[in-house]
């Protein structure tokens, strides 16, 4: 079985040929430009086939993107597959389901329309994504379409996580709560962690922690996310690669009064040029930021320090929610890659039975247990593969 992964931006798409059922990846790539002066990427991963990296391909819409896509896939020399019936599904992702979806669908009209309907929690993302939708069932009539949203996994919360304590009507008529993103690596890394320590996902308490370029901290009770640190939108919780995370609101007037701001240009601010680029003044990237703290900047090990100190007040915060916590997982850039940081959070735990291995962390980039053998709470670096996850959610659905 294959499936066809889409991530579509306004002016970009990346996309995935993968088979779920082993896992393997047949072919990646992304469209970039589109509208402008389309650039094309195709890497299929079978040795000996030709990698296109940005070439110039004329793609005025997202269909004459998709369809360079299937025309690379499907090429006689340079494809991965035999034809466009070799695949079966494709699967998109989508950033914001709002309270309407709590899983992956099947795509017809009524769930195009309530991805429209979710349109304003994502001015930015869902008519992206609903544009790749559109040109993919337009370029590949038939082929079932499924839905996978971001916000999904976190649709389990109780309210008391969810809810934000402004007045109640805020929620019911305009929708304002906690949704939580990044759903779809913390569905996956919670699944992983039980294949690997051989229990059912019913049976553990899990702190998922995905630190990359955005953040956040999930905690996973019984396979559900009962909490987590992302918000209404992603601008909440962790300080991260250049936005605020969470901060005191009063803070915005006082600025606003001060330097004549509105609200687009305060926000710009808390998006663009905050967290540790903001604080460090050097870089947004954590790897810049270790190497500027190596060369004496403080304010570059300031920033550093104050995301991995909000990342373990999380996984205090969320142990005590969950009433304890069976293992901690760190993924994306930062989780998968960086020794120092993953034993700055994990250290000073030891009073909640977390002991990590220095010479076990010293790895990146691949499955492994990273707490010393007699830790109580399992410390796992887990990389994520949102693809993969949206390519076997999909594979279920259609499989019915
Ligand atoms: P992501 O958003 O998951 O792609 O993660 C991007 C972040 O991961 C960037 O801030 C990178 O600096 C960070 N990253 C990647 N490799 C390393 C590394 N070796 N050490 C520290 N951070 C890293």
């Amino acid at each position: 079985m294959n499936i066809l992964v889409i991530n579509a931006g306004s002016s970009s798409l990346k996309y995935q040929l993968l088979n779920p059922e082993t896992g393997e990846l047949l072919a990646k790539g992304l469209c970039e430009r589109i509208g402008i002066d389309g650039k094309f990427t195709y890497k299929p991963q079978a040795a000996g086939k030709q990698v296109l990296d940005a070439v110039d391909v004329a793609m005025p819409t997202h269909s004459e993107a998709i369809q360079a896509v299937l025309d690379a896939l499907v090429d006689k020399d340079n494809g991965v597959i035999g034809s466009m019936k070799e695949i079966d599904a494709v699967g998109h992702r989508v950033v914001h389901g709002g309270e309407a979806f709590n899983q992956s669908v099947l795509i017809t009209d009524e769930v195009l329309k309530a991805i429209e309907d979710c349109i304003p929690l994502a001015p930015l993302h869902n008519p992206a994504n609903l544009t790749g939708i559109r040109a993919c069932q337009s370029v590949m009539p038939g082929v079932p379409m499924v839905g996978v949203f971001d916000t999904a996994f976190h649709q389990t919360m109780p309210a008391k996580a969810y809810m934000y304590a402004l007045p109640y009507e805020y929620y019911e008529a305009d929708k304002v709560r906690r949704y939580g993103f990044h759903g779809t690596s913390h569905k996956y890394v919670a699944g992983r962690a039980a294949a690997m320590l051989g229990k059912k996902p019913e049976e553990l308490k899990l702190i998922s922690c995905h630190l990359g370029n955005g953040s956040s901290v999930t905690a996973v009770d019984g396979g559900k996310s009962v909490d987590t640190s992302m918000g209404f939108t992603p601008l909440a919780g962790l300080p991260m690669g250049t936005r605020a995370g969470d901060l005191d609101a009063g803070i915005l007037k006082y600025l606003m009064n001060k330097y004549s701001l509105n609200i687009d240009e305060m926000l710009n601010i808390l998006n663009k040029k905050s967290g540790v680029q903001g604080v460090s003044g050097v870089s947004s990237d954590f790897r810049d930021l270790e190497n500027a703290f190596k060369g004496g900047n403080d304010r570059a090990g300031l920033a550093v320090d104050m995301f991995n100190y909000g990342v373990k007040k999380l996984i205090g915060a969320y142990a005590a929610a969950m009433g304890g916590v069976d293992a901690i997982i760190f993924t994306a850039g930062v989780g998968e890659n960086s020794a120092s940081q993953r034993m700055a959070i994990a250290s000073g735990l030891e009073f909640m039975g977390v002991k990590m291995d220095e010479a076990a962390n010293n790895v990146r980039g691949k499955e492994a247990v990273i707490s010393a053998a007699d830790s109580q709470v399992k410390v796992l670096l887990i990389p994520t593969n949102e693809e993969l996850m949206i390519a076997m959610d999909t594979a279920a659905i259609v499989k019915g």
